[in-house]
């Protein structure tokens, strides 16, 4: 196994998102580097991918609690190249949040060899810059707490 390349993050320039208005306060919340996530204002489900009713109890109150920025990983692959952009590492990923019962974020781990990336690993959140000066959550591996 050679020394691998760290995985990054997309170049900003090729990120763009798309906001609408389930999904703005977790894009503001962003840019202010907080994590954040939906939860039901009914019944307090996590409804994250946002969605615009709770399945649990069909509410549409939705309030947006900030979260530690912990992680873990859940499922992940490693990609090598994207398009014009041959020398790239990625490693997406899809993380459950602790301190979000049920929800699902995908992602991408940063600054990391692919090899060192296993199912459960710790994560915290870090923000990335990408087009139109937005934040991208992305995560890297949790410094051990002591
Ligand atoms: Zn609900």
């Amino acid at each position: 196994m050679s020394p691998g390349r760290l995985a990054t993050a997309l170049p900003s320039d090729v990120v763009r998102i798309v906001t609408d208005s389930v999904t703005e306060p977790f894009w503001q919340a962003a840019k202010q580097r907080r994590l954040v996530a939906p939860r039901c204002g009914d019944c307090g489900t996590f409804r994250l991918p946002p969605t615009p009713f709770c399945p649990e109890c069909q509410s549409t109150a939705v309030d947006w609690p900030r979260l530690s920025g912990r992680a873990t990983v859940y499922s992940f692959a490693v990609v090598h190249g994207y398009p014009g952009l041959p020398d790239l590492t990625l490693v997406p990923v899809v993380v459950e949040l602790p301190d979000a019962p049920g929800a699902r974020l995908v992602t991408n781990v940063v600054g990391v060899e692919p090899a060192d990336v296993r199912i459960g690993l710790a994560l915290a959140v870090d923000f990335h810059p990408i087009a139109d000066g937005w934040l991208l959550p992305v995560f890297r591996v949790a410094i051990e707490e002591v």
